[in-house]
């Protein structure tokens, strides 16, 4: 069944890109609502502060993901909250915020699933669908790419490489997806960003709020922060808890193995509207155990694009 929040949660903080303080209430929602950001900020109508997290809302920013209505209203850098509310799975919820940006806390999804746990989880009473990869889809080439297979549950195999000897190789698969899972070895993991990029971040008017408190930082030495690792392989785990984030602009939880080798924002982002741009990709399913049309698996037609 679909689920909410038992009660609101509320928290405060500095965001990564704008540098701004800014306070976030979520409300429980009822079913079929989805994740819908309210800017509480803007003297507009209510109609035009809603803000759908859907993959028709998803607009080009950098170094996060941001969904922006059709009246012109954003919200940004909602990436780890989308992954604590999948990771926990809340389907429905109502997010009041008075600024164009998610605040950042301490780079990791933890305190937001914290909060979530604090509140406990109410049960709705109408079913959940969820969205099955049917036939498999690659998206981008050798040097980055996500690769979409059919497959009975939801699962992740994601490696990355970097030019730089912490980080040149890490790869973590998840074989199955449940909430102790995300919440054990997933939402503790930080976001990181390397020290020769800080300028230019900054003059593009990027990481204002940045800090050694909110993202892990590497030099050549290696990480700049006191605070240790919290994993050895806390990098390719923050791509996990990410691309967690971002898929649930789906609207659903979703059926399929995921390969990723090098993934980001954009390409998850290009990704998604790749997937529900053809329906014979997917089809929605009741959740719960197999059907028999989901052996009435299509031929193996593989799309590929260029990014
Ligand atoms: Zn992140």
């Amino acid at each position: 069944m679909q689920q909410t929040l038992k009660k609101s949660i509320s928290f405060t903080g500095v965001c990564l890109h704008s540098g701004i303080n800014t306070n976030v209430k979520v409300h429980p929602a009822p079913a079929d609502t989805g994740i819908k950001f309210k800017r509480i900020d803007l003297k507009t109508s209510s109609k035009e502060n809603i803000i759908d997290a859907t993959v028709n809302n998803i607009v080009k920013s950098q170094l996060c993901t941001t969904v922006q209505n059709k009246f012109g209203n954003k919200v940004s850098t909602i990436e780890h909250l989308m992954s604590a509310l999948h990771g926990l799975g809340i389907d429905n919820a109502l997010i009041d915020i008075d600024s164009d940006e998610v605040p950042i806390l301490d780079g990791s999804s933890k305190i937001f699933v914290n909060l979530i746990d604090e509140a406990g989880i109410k049960h709705l009473k109408s079913s959940r669908k969820i969205l099955k990869i049917i036939r498999p889809i690659i998206l981008g080439d050798k040097n980055a790419f996500i690769k979409a297979l059919p497959a009975q549950s939801f699962s992740i195999d994601y490696t990355i490489s970097y030019d730089h000897s912490l980080l040149n190789h890490q790869k973590l698969t998840l074989d199955s997806f449940e909430e102790s899972i995300y919440r054990d070895l997933i939402s503790n993991s930080r976001t990181f960003g390397f020290k020769e990029d800080v300028d230019m971040l900054l003059e593009k008017g990027l990481i204002k709020g940045g800090s050694l408190e909110n993202a892990i930082l590497i030099d050549e030495a290696g990480v700049m922060n006191d605070e240790e690792l919290r994993y050895p392989d806390e990098f390719v785990r923050h791509k996990i808890l990410d691309f967690i984030g971002d898929i649930f602009l789906l609207g659903k939880k979703v059926e399929g193995h995921f390969e990723i080798y090098c993934g980001g924002h954009n390409l998850t982002q290009e990704f998604l509207k790749t997937l529900l741009s053809d329906h014979s990709n997917w089809k929605l399913i009741n959740e719960g155990p197999s059907d028999i049309d989901q052996r009435l698996i299509k031929p193996h037609t593989e799309i590929s694009a260029a990014i």
